[in-house]
């Protein structure tokens, strides 16, 4: 079969590769609509899961079951389904104490383009299938259901980490895909004023239309000083991280009241140490919490987020910003994720 891969660190192109086998938990699946992701980017130009030869890429999609293994019991070939970015082992301990995203070892729940080939591939591999495949419903396009995949349930991590209560102040940092959805995310969650932090015009806009009350450009100035005077020099409660540095930390240490959250979903590919400053972490006595989360996947969750698209809570449609037909974009969607375009959110490829 074909697939699009990472042929080393630096380089990717379409390889041929033989189709993978489905074991009696998994199901063999062909991709509908799949879309490249920021993560994408850092594996192959920034070496951030190491060097990979002839890994094939992507872990965003929707597909159509081709085969399922003799202990697969809710699917059947040609059921359609959203398939999370994460796929983690639901019989492993880690699952079983509430992190299956770390199932087998850190982060091992991330299988796709990472411990195994991607779903960039005229045909993929899910493990657990039962646990971690979710029926598409009939009335959500292929196209929006891919945003399941990671970006509403990456975004919307960051929200339910950071414990986002009704009329809560919430910053969020950083408003590519991943960011607008923990805007979107925290709306729903029913937060009152929400500060979106970006520069794009076009993310500006669709952080207004998912809730953010308020934008505050980052390249315009100090972030801090912007947002302490328009909450009237008063801390707030919760910060989402998205985007940014190691330095995005001490930002959000110094907008936080007591007691508040900070809850980070940005991948931190650069540099050691994020520093906390004694003072602004209460001298060690502040009740600030700091948290990081890769997205939970399995079944459930994609079950839950489907049901805001299939009744009209959430609309992905304005990240969709780029939309291609045919395999062979898949080349040009990773290349627009990995220049960010002024006009681009997120590409989506149906196949
Ligand atoms: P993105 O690159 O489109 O968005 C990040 C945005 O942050 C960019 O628009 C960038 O311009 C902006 N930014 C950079 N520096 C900033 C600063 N100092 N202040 C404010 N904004 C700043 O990426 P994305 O697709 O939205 O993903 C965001 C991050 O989430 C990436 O690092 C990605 O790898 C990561 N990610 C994490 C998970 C997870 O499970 N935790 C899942 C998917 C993606
Ligand atoms: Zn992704």
């Amino acid at each position: 079969m074909k697939g699009f891969a990472m042929l080393k660190i630096n380089e990717v192109g379409w390889i041929e590769k033989e189709k993978p086998k489905c074991g009696p938990k998994d199901a063999i699946v062909r991709p509908l609509a799949v879309s490249p992701c920021t993560s994408d980017v850092h594996t192959v130009y920034e070496g951030a899961i190491g060097e990979r030869t002839n890994l094939i890429l992507g872990h965003e999609a929707v597909g159509q079951v081709e085969e399922v293994g003799s202990l697969v019991k809710d699917f059947k070939p040609g059921d359609k389904v959203i398939i999370p970015a994460i796929t983690p082992d639901w019989d492993a301990v880690e699952s079983q104490m509430g992190f299956s995203q770390h199932s087998g070892g850190m982060l091992c729940g991330w299988k796709f383009s990472n411990s195994k080939d991607g779903v960039f591939a005229e045909f993929f591999n899910v493990n657990d299938a039962d646990g971690n495949m979710a029926l598409l419903p009939d009335n959500v396009s292929v196209e929006e259901a891919v945003m399941l995949s990671d970006m509403v349930p990456t975004g919307f991590h960051g929200a339910d980490n950071a414990k986002v209560a009704f009329g809560e102040t919430v910053v969020v940092i950083g408003i590519g895909p991943v960011g607008l959805m923990a805007v979107a995310g925290s709306n729903l969650k029913g937060a009152g004023r929400i500060y979106a932090v970006g520069s794009r015009p076009i993310c500006q806009e669709a952080a207004r239309k998912y809730g953010a009350t308020d934008v505050i450009n980052y390249k315009e100035g100090d972030i801090v000083q912007q947002i302490q005077e328009a909450n009237n020099k008063k801390p707030v409660d919760k910060v989402i991280i998205a985007g940014g540095e190691l330095e995005t930390f001490e930002q959000a240490l110094k907008l936080i009241r007591p007691g508040g959250i900070i809850s980070n979903i940005n991948y931190l590919g650069s540099g050691d140490y994020i520093k906390i400053s004694r003072l602004d972490w209460g001298v060690g006595m502040g009740h600030i919490k700091i948290i990081g989360g890769l997205m939970p996947g399995g079944r459930k969750n994609m079950e839950y987020l489907s049901n805001l698209l299939k009744w009209k809570k959430l609309d992905v449609s304005i990240l969709l910003t780029h939309r291609y037909k045919g395999f062979e974009y898949i080349e040009k969607g990773l290349a627009l994720m990995k220049d960010k375009p002024k006009d681009l959110i997120k590409p989506v490829i149906t196949i």
